[in-house]
């Protein structure tokens, strides 16, 4: 088999480099890290495959790669990626579907106990000292069981949260969807409703929606205003899903009683945004899939996406 050029620009484990350099030539370079960037550029030229994450590969990238055959992301989200230039050029672009969904629906259903029951402000009340005496209802949560939960994006990971609301926390769950979807095991728990009816009934709303053109804004003024006073939204979609000045409002008018968020606009989260300290943001370092298991299995998902679409093979990754 003829040995190709691979350009790793996230970090892999040891073992996953060590199958791609068993079969290519590979150079490692995060453009990220400062003193990466140099040997990034040096190696997009003659790269006929790239892996890795959470960096843009739009057309200015693919413009300097033109030997490019595959792309692998190390996600399952491919907003990162210019699709229509991919198109264009007929390169190929994988993705680590289904490995991550169990992990990503436990991390939004962690953040929406969290954001009910107030569990890291209280476990802070905590730490901090001030658990002097027994609490009054100012410290009091909300219940999560039997409320209602609305999912926007009732895909993989959408229906993994479904699942653990409805057969987990007795939850009734509403889902807003362009079709019919088949959910085996969660007959009678769910029902298909209109975003009028899912904004207004719903007393956690959950996003697992991909970043798109017609995503993007989604949950805006109107549509927080349409939702139900008190409800709580979880985003562990994409940050700009949600209009943040619009959400922060919300919160501040006391519309909403509180948001639980993994994923921002603008990632890492700038030190200036006041959602890092909002009295009712909970708020996480985009950790999704973040699980030494699962990020392990996405490696090696994406690592055999590379190798099968370099090899001539078909991947059953393929972003269509
Ligand atoms: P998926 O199975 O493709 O589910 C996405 C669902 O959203 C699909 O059912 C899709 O419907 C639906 N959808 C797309 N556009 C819509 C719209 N405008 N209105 C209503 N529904 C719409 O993907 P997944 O594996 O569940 O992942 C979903 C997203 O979660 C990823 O794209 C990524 O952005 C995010 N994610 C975040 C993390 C994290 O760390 N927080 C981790 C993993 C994934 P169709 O089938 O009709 O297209």
């Amino acid at each position: 088999m003829t040995r190709k050029n691979v350009l790793v620009f996230r970090e892999l484990p040891d073992d996953q480099m060590a199958r791609l350099r068993a079969a290519h030539e590979v150079t490692v370079a995060n453009p990220k890290r400062a003193d990466q960037r140099k040997a990034f550029d040096a190696a997009l030229p003659t790269a006929h495959g790239l892996i890795g994450a959470s960096y843009s590969i739009d057309e200015t990238v693919l413009a300097r790669a033109p030997r490019l055959e595959a792309v692998s992301s190390i996600s399952v989200g491919v907003d990162n990626y210019d699709l229509p230039a991919l198109r264009q050029r007929g390169i190929v672009l994988t993705h680590t579907p289904g490995v991550l969904t169990e992990t990503t629906a436990d991390t939004l259903f962690a953040l929406l106990i969290a954001s009910s029951r107030r569990i890291v402000e209280l476990a802070n009340h905590v730490r901090d000292g001030q658990w002097t005496h027994n609490i009054d209802e100012s410290l009091f949560g909300w219940d999560v069981h039997g409320k209602t939960v609305g999912i926007l994006g009732f895909g993989r990971i959408g229906q993994a949260v479904a699942r653990r609301a409805a057969l987990g926390f007795g939850m009734p769950v509403l889902y807003h969807h362009r079709r019919e979807v088949e959910c085996p095991g969660l007959e009678g728990h769910v029902k298909a409703v209109s975003m009028e009816a899912l904004l207004a009934e719903s007393d956690f709303i959950v996003l697992a929606l991909p970043l798109t053109e017609e995503t993007r804004g989604l949950m805006n003024a109107s549509r927080f205003a349409a939702m139900k006073r008190g409800a709580i939204l979880i985003n562990g979609s994409r940050g700009a899903v949600v209009d943040e000045e619009a959400l922060l409002a919300a919160l501040d008018h006391g519309h909403l009683r509180a948001a639980g968020l993994d994923v921002f606009a603008v990632e890492p989260l700038p030190q200036a945004s006041p959602l890092r300290r909002h009295p009712r943001v909970t708020a996480l370092p985009h950790i999704g899939s973040a699980t030494h298991e699962t990020r392990y299995a996405m490696a090696v998902l994406a690592t055999d996406n590379l190798l099968q679409e370099l090899a001539g093979e078909r991947s059953e990754c393929r972003v269509p």
